[in-house]
C-alpha cells in the first residue's frame, strides 16, 4: 500500500473514531473510498476533502459563494455535476449559500450520523455538500439547502454558453407538420434541442396563421441543436428522410400545402454534399424523392404551443413514423 492510500485510511479511520459511528456508515465510508480510487475526480485540496470526503463544515461567511449573485450553475466541486440553479439561491443570512431548490435529482438526502439532521451529498458521486433544513419559512418553498461553498464550483451562464456554442452544430429540415419531426428528432442521443418553427419565406416573425394561408412562403420546419461528436449530421439527415416520405409533394400524410413540402435547409456546403448523396442513394433504390435542397434563412421559431407538443399532450404523431430506407 502506498503512502497516499495509507493516509486517506488514516483519516477516514480518524474520522470514524471521532463520530463514533456505526457499522452503515463504515460501509459508507468505505464505499466512498473505493469510489475515490475507482473513478476520475477532481484533485482535491485537504481542506476540499476535509469537507467534501469527511463530511466537515467550513467556518460561516467564509465561504466564496455566500453572498453571489451571479447567473449560472453551481456544480459539484469533486465531480462536475450541477447541482444548483443561481435562481433558486436566495439570502438567508446563515453564513453559507442557500438555496430553496436543487436541479432535479441531483441532491440526495440521507439522514446525518448525528442523529438529527439531513445530511446532503452529490447523487453522483456521494460529496458531502451541507445539510437540508425544512418549515424555516425563507422562501415559498420552505426549504434550504445549506451549502458549504467548498463543495461548489460556478459556471457562470456565460461560461456555459460559451462552452455550448464549442459543442453545438445546427441543422434545419422541413418535412411536414413540425409537430411529428421534433417528436422524432427529440428522441436521437446527441440532438440537445429542437426547436419547431418557420423559414424559408417572405415576412418576418409570421405567425402560424399566416404561415397557414400560404401567402407568406414559409415552411413549417425544425431548427436541431445537436452535439456532433455524439450524432453526425449524416446520421441525423438519414433519420430526417426516415421519419417523413420523401417522395409526397407539398404534403405530407393528411396535411396539405406548400408549408408541409419536403425540404433541407442547408447551413454549410458539407451539409449540401451530405444531403444529396444521401437522396442520390434513395433514388438508386427506387424512390422518386420530392425534397428540396435550399440555402438556410431566417429561422423564426413557432408560438409557444406549437413546441414539443406531442410530448405535452401525451400523444404520437398522426402524420409520421418511422420507415428505414438506408
Ligand atoms: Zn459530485
Amino acid at each position: 500500500m502506498n503512502t497516499l492510500k495509507t493516509a486517506k485510511l488514516l483519516i477516514i479511520v480518524m474520522f470514524l473514531g471521532v463520530y463514533q459511528t456505526g457499522c452503515s456508515q463504515t460501509k459508507q465510508e468505505n464505499k466512498l473510498e473505493k469510489q475515490v480510487e475507482n473513478m476520475q475526480y477532481n484533485e482535491l485540496t485537504p481542506f476540499e476533502e476535509y469537507v467534501i470526503i469527511n463530511k466537515g463544515t467550513e467556518r460561516p461567511w467564509s465561504g466564496e459563494y455566500v453572498n453571489t449573485k451571479d447567473d449560472g450553475t453551481y456544480t459539484c466541486k469533486r465531480c462536475g455535476a450541477e447541482l444548483y440553479k443561481s435562481d433558486d439561491k436566495f439570502d438567508s443570512h446563515c453564513g453559507w449559500p442557500s438555496f430553496d431548490d436543487e436541479i432535479d435529482g441531483a441532491v440526495k438526502r440521507v439522514p446525518d450520523a448525528d442523529g438529527m439532521r439531513t445530511e446532503i451529498v452529490c447523487a453522483n458521486c456521494g460529496a458531502h455538500l451541507g445539510h437540508v433544513f425544512e418549515g424555516e419559512g425563507f422562501t415559498a418553498k420552505n426549504t434550504r439547502h445549506c451549502v458549504n461553498s467548498v463543495s461548489l464550483n460556478f459556471v457562470s451562464e456565460e461560461q456555459q454558453k460559451a462552452e455550448k456554442t464549442k459543442t453545438t452544430s445546427k441543422a434545419i429540415f422541413a418535412g411536414g407538420c413540425f409537430w411529428g419531426v421534433e417528436y422524432y428528432m427529440e428522441k436521437q442521443p446527441g440532438v440537445k434541442s429542437v426547436v419547431s418553427g418557420y423559414t424559408g419565406g417572405k415576412t418576418k416573425n409570421p405567425s402560424y396563421e399566416e404561415v397557414c394561408s400560404g401567402r407568406t412562403g414559409h415552411i413549417e420546419a425544425v431548427e436541431i441543436e445537436y452535439d456532433p461528436s455524439v450524432v453526425s449530421y449524416e446520421e441525423l439527415a438519414k433519420l430526417f428522410f426516415e421519419i417523413h416520405d420523401p417522395t409526397q409533394v407539398n404534403r405530407q400524410g393528411p396535411d396539405v400545402g406548400e408549408q408541409y413540402q419536403s425540404v433541407v435547409f442547408y447551413m454549410n456546403d458539407e451539409q449540401k454534399e451530405i444531403t444529396e448523396k444521401l437522396i442520390g442513394q434513395l433514388e438508386a433504390n427506387g424512390y422518386k424523392v420530392a425534397t428540396k435542397v435550399l440555402k438556410a434563412s431566417t429561422f423564426y421559431p413557432a408560438e409557444a404551443y406549437h413546441q414539443d407538443y406531442y410530448d405535452r399532450k401525451g400523444s404520437t404523431p398522426y402524420c409520421h413514423g418511422y420507415t428505414k430506407r438506408f
